[in-house]
């Protein structure tokens, strides 16, 4: 999706990926600062890792704890940081790394767009309490949800989002475990449901799918994990992941390019990667 809208937007550059061992993932930064890279996205586990090697910090990866964007800037011979993108060829070697989170606000527009969701005084249930989850649960209890539920298989994780929300989101009621009443909105942000025989990701004893008006699911590759299958006959509005994948990418790119991202273009070539429609 980025290098359709690199080619969009008439840039030469090029979105290429990296394995990188998490144990070498300073010197990969370092390395792509040198090379006088635009920019990196990073993927589990490395967007909390770079929290402590990131040179500022913009205020949606500290609000977040998670770097998922990095841009890189020059010292300009007027002396203030500038993006590659505004200096053109003229790039210092005075380089420094700015770390963006996209994921939160990304999490946030799909289920606008592909749920009709809006979280104010909302009640959600929340399953998973790893990267995405941990995210996913502090955006919304910041965007106005008024009783978020918190499962996971660890506990103690869940418990720990719990607390962060009641220290830092009054607002929000923060329970872990199941509702007892109907909910607006159950979001899976666990690994479970990447194979197509996954059991789902939710205890059947303590909660039934036609208590949730809508259910999203960050997992985008099966289209319909069993969890959707599941939702899709209990009578829910569902949406996979993919615009969340979308969105991130989209915020990335403006974050690097400082122009609107071509949004269709970037959707177009997404479907096409990752469904071969
Ligand atoms: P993490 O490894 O940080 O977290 C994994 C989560 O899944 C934890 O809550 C973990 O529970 C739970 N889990 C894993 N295996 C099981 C299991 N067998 N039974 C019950 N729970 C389980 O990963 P992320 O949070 O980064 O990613 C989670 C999912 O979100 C992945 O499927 C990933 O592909 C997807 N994702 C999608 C994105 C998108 O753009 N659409 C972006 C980022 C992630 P525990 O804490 O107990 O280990």
């Amino acid at each position: 999706m980025h290098n359709a809208a690199l080619a969009q937007l008439g840039l030469n550059w090029r979105y290429l990926a990296f394995d990188v061992d998490p144990a070498h993932l300073r010197e990969a930064i370092a390395g792509a600062r040198r090379m006088k890279f635009v920019g990196l996205n990073l993927t589990v586990p490395h967007k909390l890792l770079a929290m402590e090697m990131i040179d500022l910090l913009d205020e949606s990866a500290a609000k977040w704890g998670a770097v998922n964007t990095i841009r890189f800037e020059a010292r300009a011979e007027t002396g203030e940081w500038r993006t590659f993108a505004a200096l053109g060829d003229s790039i210092s070697e005075e380089i420094r790394s700015h770390g963006f989170n996209t994921d939160a606000d990304a999490i946030i527009r799909s289920l606008h767009e592909d749920l009709a969701f809006h979280p104010v005084g909302t009640k959600v249930l929340l399953l998973g309490a790893g990267g995405a989850g941990r995210v996913a649960a502090l955006k919304l209890a910041s965007e106005g949800v008024s009783e978020l539920y918190l499962v996971n298989r660890t506990q103690s994780k869940a418990e720990a989002v719990a607390g962060q929300i009641a220290k830092r989101f009054s607002n929000c009621r923060a329970v872990v475990g199941y509702p007892k009443s109907s909910i607006d909105l159950l979001l899976n942000a666990t690994s479970l449901g990447l194979k197509v025989d996954d059991s789902l990701p939710f205890d059947q004893d303590q909660f039934a799918l036609r208590s949730a008006s809508a259910v999203y699911d960050v997992i985008y590759r099966p289209a319909e994990t069993p969890l959707l299958g599941a939702a899709r006959v209990a009578g829910c509005r569902t949406a996979n992941g993919l615009g969340m994948l979308l969105h991130q990418g989209a915020q990335a790119l403006e974050i690097w390019t400082g122009k609107p991202a071509p949004l269709e273009v970037m959707r177009r070539a997404l479907r096409k990667n990752v469904y071969g429609t």
